[in-house]
């Protein structure tokens, strides 16, 4: 160090037991790196610049021509911030799972008049369903989870925004945390009003980020809406993107870690970053039934970033991560809220390689074996 100027060791190689847990999912030293460069001053030239760099490339990522916005919370208070902005009346809540059934508790506590469409844990939502819901006319809002990350479900957006086409004056919100990047949504040929995505999941990216566009008829919906408050107004952030800009001090090593990755995404591709978690998926959904497990997300709605494994077997799941993490220094899950110890869940999100899942796979192997499992 000369006193002035710095620079990061990264030499130093940290110890620690990788992620497969669907969220948050490891992060690589490369991302690291990059969210530990030096500050710069967010109302400066040297951020209008970062932020206009990147954003053509969220446009892509999103499928869509309108603004991309960083937010600095994590993906709930973008989901909160829909609700405040677009809910004048009364917002159906698709629920599915721990994170789709959390929505409805959200809106009541935003004092927004909610109510449930209810598939069972391990269904997907039903967009028939949808359908006789809207046609009473008594909502202006629809909350979706793509992926329901508790359950390993992936919704059929297709299906859901066709029937949203019949009536455009409600409104689609969509979270996408566990499916962004990993799938393709696009979100204005899907006419979606509001699509959000947290950092630490799909993206590869450490916790306490969201990423969410905003459809003109959401932003004009907003215009009419009281009570959006200040700091997740989507007036404002539209108001301060125009300028390259974020209506509050943004957690700056986010964006240099998500410029990094998205330097990556691009490298590789979209076509082919979606075909690679195709593929990695595949090597869990195979280890699955090769080894006699079934899964807890229904046939033809499964995720592809990440797979919910029932416990079929009568394993000892607690036992096998605890086992997972001290011998092999990798982690996944042992089940979400009530799905504890019936399920566990293994995420291929982010950066995962055939050669990084199937060493997992094959270690799992090893710890189901030292169970006595055959
Ligand atoms: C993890 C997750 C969230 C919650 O994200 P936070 O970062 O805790 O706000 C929301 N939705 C889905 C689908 C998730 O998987």
């Amino acid at each position: 160090m000369d006193g002035e100027r710095w620079t990061l060791d990264v030499s130093t190689v940290i110890l620690h037991d990788k992620l497969f847990t669907p969220g948050p999912v490891e992060v690589s030293e490369k991302t690291m790196a990059a969210f530990s460069r030096p500050m710069i001053g967010h109302r400066g030239e040297a951020f209008k610049t970062l932020y206009r760099s990147i954003h053509p490339q969220l446009q892509e990522l999103f499928g869509t021509k309108q603004p991309v916005f960083l937010s600095t919370s994590s993906a709930w208070g973008v989901m909160e911030a829909a609700i405040r902005n677009l809910v004048r009346q009364r917002v159906l809540c698709c629920m599915c799972g721990a994170f789709s059934d959390k929505w409805i508790e959200v809106a009541r506590r935003c004092g927004k008049e909610a109510e449930p469409l209810q598939a069972g844990w391990g269904e997907a939502i039903d967009h028939k369903a949808l359908d006789r819901q809207l046609a009473t006319g008594k909502f202006d809002a629809v909350a979706l989870i793509h992926n329901e990350t508790s359950t390993g479900v992936m919704n059929p957006l297709p299906e859901i925004c066709c029937t949203m086409a019949k009536y455009p004056d409600v409104a689609l919100i969509v979270d996408s945390v566990s499916s962004f990047s990993a799938v393709p949504i696009p979100m204005d040929a899907s006419l979606i009003d509001v699509l959000l995505t947290g950092s630490q999941k799909a993206l590869a990216l450490p916790p306490g980020f969201a990423l969410f566009s905003v459809s003109e008829k959401a932003f004009a919906r907003a215009a009419q809406t009281t009570g959006r408050g200040y700091y997740f107004d989507f007036l404002e952030f539209k108001k301060q993107q125009e300028g390259d800009m974020t209506p509050t001090t943004p957690s700056i090593g986010h964006i240099y870690a998500l410029q990094s990755k998205l330097e990556e995404i691009f490298a590789e591709g979209l076509t082919n970053r979606y075909a690679r978690h195709a593929r990695t998926n595949a090597l869990v959904h195979d280890w699955v039934r090769e080894r006699g497990f079934d899964f807890f997300a229904a046939e033809g709605h499964r995720a592809l970033s990440l797979t919910c494994v029932k416990n079929n077997r009568g394993i000892d799941v607690a036992k096998l991560v605890r086992d997972l993490r001290e011998k092999h220094h990798l982690v996944i899950d042992g089940g979400y809220g009530k799905l504890k110890g019936q399920t566990f869940r293994v995420s291929n999100m982010g950066d995962e390689t055939e050669e990084t899942v199937s060493h997992l796979l094959g270690c799992l192997d090893d710890c189901l074996l030292a169970q006595g499992v055959p």
